[in-house]
């Protein structure tokens, strides 16, 4: 029995990526293994055999299951509400980023009640109003860390930022946030605070600015093979692929699908895929967008639905129950993920987590 659509994830793919960058760089390599990993399921573990030597992950409801599953490498988590989970995180050993004074004093009265001392990474924002504390509020947060420090229940292990532009290599925002963060670093020594991980970089800083590597790199496109610089080939980590349902031979001048968005040149056989934009199959999809099928590329065929698209297979003589690949590591000469993204007005990103639940997930080499 075949699935409808399988999601085939490949491990091998996430260890060399990983080994690559681990090997690559002096720092150490947190792998990022936020919302599913990045949609590839069960990647942390891959990472670490690999050369990783901590995960990290936006929230504690992420971090936590990382634990019970028995992962025992260093977890941060950096983005929570005030009101999280703390005592659950703390109890799990999981290290929370601080970008804030309050979020701070909610973490330090919890690991007082603990009796325990919780590991924190002050997080400042050096140019991307985004997460992270304002540089206004800098000083004082360093301040009110080495305070509850002195009375034990918070240790700063790390200072953390993140770039807004390291995407475009060379870029002055770079340069200009490096400077920031190293004087905010400087700024919270001053204080007493005595950071062993200082970390600014994710996967494409990584890949192309060795001077943001400091201590620790936070590498999660990388690892699977999404490279926001366009600098370095990795391995794709993810195909996507599905059984034609059905087949029907048309003339000339059929319209298909909802808007009769693509007419038929001549005489054709479509083939109809189930998968739709519920599966993660942009409806942005452009009308150059293809898939591949008998080892060729075909044209995705007018609008994508909910659960399905149309090929337009021409004389391939494709059969139901073929296999189609959406999307792949390229190999076989299949879409590539980048190839999808851009054809869907997006980022590989977007696209590998967005995969919907009803697709088969498959752990391939
Ligand atoms: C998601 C995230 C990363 C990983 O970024 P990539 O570009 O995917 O490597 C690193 N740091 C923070 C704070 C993040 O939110």
């Amino acid at each position: 029995m075949h699935a409808p659509a399988t999601l085939r994830i490949h491990g091998d793919a996430i260890a060399d990526n990983t080994r690559r960058i681990a090997q690559s760089t002096r720092a150490e390599v947190m792998a990022v293994v936020k919302a599913d990993g990045f949609g590839h399921g069960r990647a942390a573990l891959r990472a670490l055999d690999a050369g990783a030597t901590r995960l990290g992950v936006a929230t504690i409801e992420e971090a936590l299951p990382l634990r019970w599953a028995g992962v025992e490498a260093p977890i941060l988590s950096w983005l929570n509400p005030v009101e999280s989970d703390t005592v659950g995180a703390l109890r799990n050993r999981i290290e929370l980023a601080v970008p804030s004074q309050a979020h701070l004093a909610r973490i330090a009265a919890d690991a007082t009640r603990l009796g325990i001392r919780a590991a924190v990474h002050l997080h400042v924002d050096t140019g991307m109003a985004r997460d992270g504390a304002p540089p206004e509020e800098w000083k004082s947060l360093c301040e009110l860390a080495r305070l509850y420090e002195a009375r034990g229940s918070i240790r700063v292990v790390g200072i953390m930022s993140h770039l807004a532009r390291a995407d475009e290599p060379g870029h002055p925002l770079t340069l200009r946030q490096r400077l920031v963060f190293d004087a905010a670093v400087r700024s919270a020594r001053r204080r007493g605070l005595a950071p062993r991980h200082v970390h600014l970089a994710a996967t494409a800083a990584t890949l192309t600015d060795t001077a943001t590597h400091l201590d620790l790199v936070r590498v999660g496109a990388g690892l699977y093979g999404i490279d926001p610089s366009h600098t370095t080939d990795l391995r794709g980590a993810m195909t996507l692929s599905a059984r034609v349902t059905t087949v029907r031979d048309v003339p000339a001048a059929t319209p298909v699908g909802y808007g009769s968005r693509y007419v038929t040149d001549g005489p054709t056989r479509l083939a109809l895929v189930p998968l739709g934009y519920a599966d993660g199959v942009p409806r942005a999809l452009s009308p150059h967008a293809e898939a591949q099928v008998r080892g060729r590329r075909v044209p995705i065929a007018g609008a994508v639905s909910m659960d399905q698209l149309v090929l337009d297979v021409g004389a391939l003589g494709v059969e139901p129950g073929e296999e189609v690949v959406l999307f792949g590591p390229g190999d076989a000469g299949e879409p590539t993920l980048r190839e999808w993204a851009d054809w869907a007005g997006t980022i590989e990103h977007e696209v590998v987590t967005r995969i919907g639940g009803r697709v088969h997930v498959e752990d391939a080499a």
